[in-house]
């Protein structure tokens, strides 16, 4: 039995109707352009959240979760505004429900409010996404509920609006200026692909993304530090972004191509503001450059050096890498590591490194030992297998 099941016939006191998993994701590369309308490169983690769910009176939603179980988690930093894992709300507006509870509290306002009448739930969560880690344990939470509420309500929202109303859940519930990437991963990824997609018109490509038959391995090390004050410094590079996109006169920074780069730059007067075109408009590049390697006859290694400069953009001109995330990234390619990167919004959180699969465990290692001479615990380290998207389990 799944520890949700555990958890709902402990709070509850029934058997769920149902299971349903969605995953935590990490970015290969497209960091910060989704709400550049630019591309994205993400694929699913095996790594889920898992919700047992089942039906309550109309109007009426309870959630809780394992998540406090997991004291070990050094990562895990619950933002308890609702000082309790079990949480009870009737119908809502924005801000009426905070805390976690406001990350399922928001799928349920965002679904009535594009018309749906939303079957009331009981809802337990356990999540093996390690939380404010940059492997989106939010939007994993977001797809569980969105996906089992579809299930168990019989409404008919396709697979491709699913994204847009679990990021506005976020976006205007939660208060948490995110982009689509997140939510389009958790939902739309299938297992051995990466999912390309183009953040303005949300057209998808699965791109077949099998490492292990190439010999290889995606290395995740989670740097343990959560990401934190991230919302003012999101807020900021996404300011910053679409300032430079009104003087240079396009809808968005997507719409600077690389050639047209230094003549966007020498249009700019603020050197930050350069900085933040410079990140976009090479990142962008990047995704189109990793997915014609991974959609060609070439020898995939070859993405390992564009994963490494996406995060000396990341680290110089986005300014949001950490001296922890930067040692991590050179440890591994002084190892061995054909390339890697931190992932997701920055600031702490996590880093990739694409290695061969036999070279795994010394690589590791000896990322592990730069890693613990710098900091006082280990990074948490595991192999990323390209999982499935949000579906129901049972
Ligand atoms: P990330 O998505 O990178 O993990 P976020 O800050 O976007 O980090 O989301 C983390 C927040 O999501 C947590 O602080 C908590 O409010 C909520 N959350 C994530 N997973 C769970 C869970 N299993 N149970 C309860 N809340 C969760
Ligand atoms: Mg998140």
């Amino acid at each position: 039995m799944t520890a949700a099941e555990s958890l709902f016939r402990k709070e509850f006191g029934a058997e769920p109707a149902g299971l349903w998993a969605a995953p935590g994701r990490v970015n290969l590369i497209g960091e910060h352009t989704d709400y550049n309308e630019g591309f994205v490169l993400p694929f699913a983690l095996p790594q889920r959240t898992i919700a047992a769910v089942g039906p309550a009176p109309a109007g009426e939603w309870t959630v809780c979760s394992t998540f406090d179980a997991q004291s070990d988690h050094p990562a895990a930093t619950l933002d308890r505004t609702e000082d309790s894992s079990r949480v009870s709300f009737g119908v809502t507006e924005p801000g009426e429900v905070t805390g976690w509870a406001a990350y399922a509290a928001g799928i349920v306002w965002a679904l009535r409010d594009a018309g749906f009448d939303v079957p009331g739930a009981r809802i337990a969560l356990d999540s093996e996404v390690p939380v404010g880690s940059g492997l989106s344990s939010s939007a994993a939470l977001e797809s569980s509920v969105l996906t089992a509420l579809i299930d168990l309500g019989g409404l008919d929202l396709p697979l491709e609006l699913r994204p847009a109303l679990a990021q506005r859940a976020e976006n205007v519930y939660v208060g948490a200026p995110t982009g689509i990437l997140d939510q389009s991963a958790s939902i739309r990824c299938q297992a051995g692909r990466a999912l390309f997609l183009d953040c303005r018109s949300y057209e998808i490509k699965q791109i077949p993304f099998d490492l292990a038959a190439e010999g290889l391995a995606i290395l995740v090390i989670n740097s343990n530090a959560p990401h934190q004050h991230v919302d003012g410094e999101y807020g900021a590079r996404r300011k910053s972004c679409e300032e430079a996109a009104r003087i240079l006169g396009v809808p968005a920074l997507r719409d600077v191509p690389l050639e047209g780069l230094a003549d966007a730059l020498a249009k700019l007067d603020d050197d930050v503001m350069r900085r933040r075109v410079r990140h976009i408009v090479t990142e962008d590049a990047r995704v189109l450059d990793v997915v014609a390697t991974l959609r060609g006859d070439g020898d995939v290694r070859a993405i390992g050096p564009v994963l490494t400069a996406g995060h000396a953009s990341l680290r110089d001109d986005f300014q949001i890498s950490t001296d922890l995330l930067d040692l991590v990234v050179d440890a591994a390619v002084a190892a061995g590591a054909y390339g890697a990167r931190m992932v997701g919004g920055g600031f702490g959180g996590s880093a990739i490194a694409l290695v061969d699969a036999d070279r795994l465990d010394e690589i590791t290692a000896a990322i592990v030992r730069r890693f613990t001479a710098a900091a006082p615990a280990a990074p948490r380290t595991f192999v990323a297998v390209p999982s499935a998207g949000a579906h129901r389990l049972g």
